[in-house]
């Protein structure tokens, strides 16, 4: 077989990684959206590196956004194939590819006012909302640790990755001459020590193994303290000062482990007697699926669910979906807790928030995720005076706190435990994708001295012979 890396090849967005069997059958691991940089870089993604009619099967290792943002662009050039992955991602993804359209829509539609204003021609989206449902009708949603047939001569199995609710890594095997040749494709790896989601579990020995390297230099912080520092935030921020303590969270996963913490504390007795506030659609949409698959929970969830029926819900907990309640919250005064998205701050209901209360040094915005170079949230994590929001110039009074331990990424050591499952003598080959260069080199470092070999670090659009 060949594979080709049409994306997250020396970079971390836009995972494709393209199998193309000897007797022809071409399936694709993954279809996600460059981001950032990477999106301007391969001019906004409209260039797939391959012709999407050709591919005969997607195989899909969870929902973020640059893992499988690009598959309504993939159907809506000509791909007829099925998109298989978990039930879960299956389930974000339904929430999240219309998302990613809407955003991708809205956009547009101010760029293109501008346009017109100019004389320009329109630009067009990458897809709709039309085309991410048409793409939804093509998603095979399949249970973990259960081989299914793809075809007469390709198997597939999804197993527990950690990482985020739903995410599986890949595990094929695939007939060629009489022979079964197995690969995983691992997609993005969780840790060991995530609050809500199971850890990540062995998987059948490979003979070639795609992995990623995102974190191949560095090692977490521990997270044993990381409730205490939250509940000092609040309270510091609430009783003290009180005033409002903005969190900007990534909608799938980091809200949830927020929201699961702050419900251990009222619990225990520890919340102080403040209103929480979720103020953002997707993020309640996300934690209603979390709620739906419980066969995710990890023992320490489905032990607290033994003393709470809810982990993300009390008295407290307000869920906002309509505009007017959140503009609503502008105005109030009262000393609060807001979760919103986006976790970068370059879009969606946080910035109205940030806009409102960052002047205010009774106020504390509290980073809990990572803010790629040039984007809002990156600029305030780096202390800037003031920040431009709508075009206008705002001082930075509030406090900006930043909790570096939330991490849906496991770091080398824990990315090496999972891999410690292998012997490393049957590994053929093995491939890092998905981490910056200099960061795959010094993973690929680590692996050697484990006993793997053949570590290769391929370039975009490089192709494999195996
Ligand atoms: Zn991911």
């Amino acid at each position: 077989m060949k594979i080709k890396f049409a994306g997250a090849a020396r970079t971390v967005t836009g995972s494709k990684h393209l199998i193309t069997t000897r007797n022809g059958k071409t399936i694709l691991l993954d279809c996600g959206l460059f981001q950032g940089e990477d999106a301007k870089r391969h001019n906004y993604n409209k260039d797939l590196g391959f012709e999407a009619s050709e591919v005969d099967y997607c195989i899909l290792s969870h929902a973020h956004i640059d893992h499988s943002g690009a598959i309504p662009y993939l159907v809506k050039r000509g791909f007829k194939g099925k998109i298989y992955c978990t039930k879960a991602t299956l389930d974000l993804c339904s929430i999240m590819l219309i998302d990613s359209a809407h955003i991708q829509e809205a956009d547009l539609q101010y760029i293109n006012r501008a346009r017109i204003q100019k004389e320009l021609e329109p630009v067009e989206p990458l897809y709709t909302i039309a085309d991410a449902e048409i793409a939804l009708n093509q998603f095979v949603g399949l249970d973990y640790n259960k081989w299914s047939k793809i075809n007469d001569e390709i198997e597939v199995c999804f197993t527990i990755v950690g990482h985020i609710l739903g995410a599986g890594a890949i595990n094929l095997k695939i007939k060629e001459e009489g022979q079964i040749h197995t690969l995983c494709y691992t997609g993005d790896i969780g840790r060991n020590q995530h609050k809500i989601i199971k850890h990540p579990e062995s998987f059948p020995q490979a003979d070639y193994i795609i992995t990623e390297a995102t974190y191949g230099n560095r090692l977490h912080d521990n997270t044993s303290t990381t409730e205490n520092k939250l509940l000092d935030i609040v309270e510091d921020t609430c009783i003290r000062k009180k005033g409002k303590l903005i969190i900007p969270a990534f909608s799938v996963g980091r809200t949830q482990e927020i929201i699961y913490a702050l419900d251990q504390f009222e619990t225990q007795g520890k919340l102080p007697h403040i209103n929480v506030y979720v103020d953002s659609p997707l993020s309640t949409n996300a934690t209603e699926i979390m709620r739906n698959h419980p066969e995710s929970f990890n023992q320490e969830v489905v032990n607290y669910l033994k003393i709470d029926s809810d982990p993300f819900g009390f008295n407290r907990l307000k869920y906002i979906r309509n505009v007017e309640e959140s503009k609503a919250l502008n105005n109030s005064n009262e000393p609060c807790i807001i979760i919103s998205a986006s976790g970068m701050m370059e879009g969606g209901r946080v910035v109205h928030h940030l806009r409102n209360n960052i002047s205010d040094k009774k106020n504390t915005i509290l980073i809990v995720g990572y803010c790629a170079p040039f984007t809002l949230g990156n600029r305030i994590m780096q202390g800037v005076e003031t920040i431009k929001i709508y075009g206008e110039e705002i001082p930075v009074k509030a406090d900006i706190k930043i909790l570096t331990e939330y991490s849906a990424h496991g770091d080398y050591q824990e990315m090496i435990d999972y891999l410690s499952c292998q012997d490393p003598l049957k590994v053929k080959e093995m491939y890092l994708v998905h981490g910056n260069y200099e960061v795959q080199q010094e993973y690929r470092e680590k692996l050697l001295e484990k006993g793997f070999k053949n570590i290769r670090i391929p370039d975009e659009n490089s192709e494999y012979l195996i």
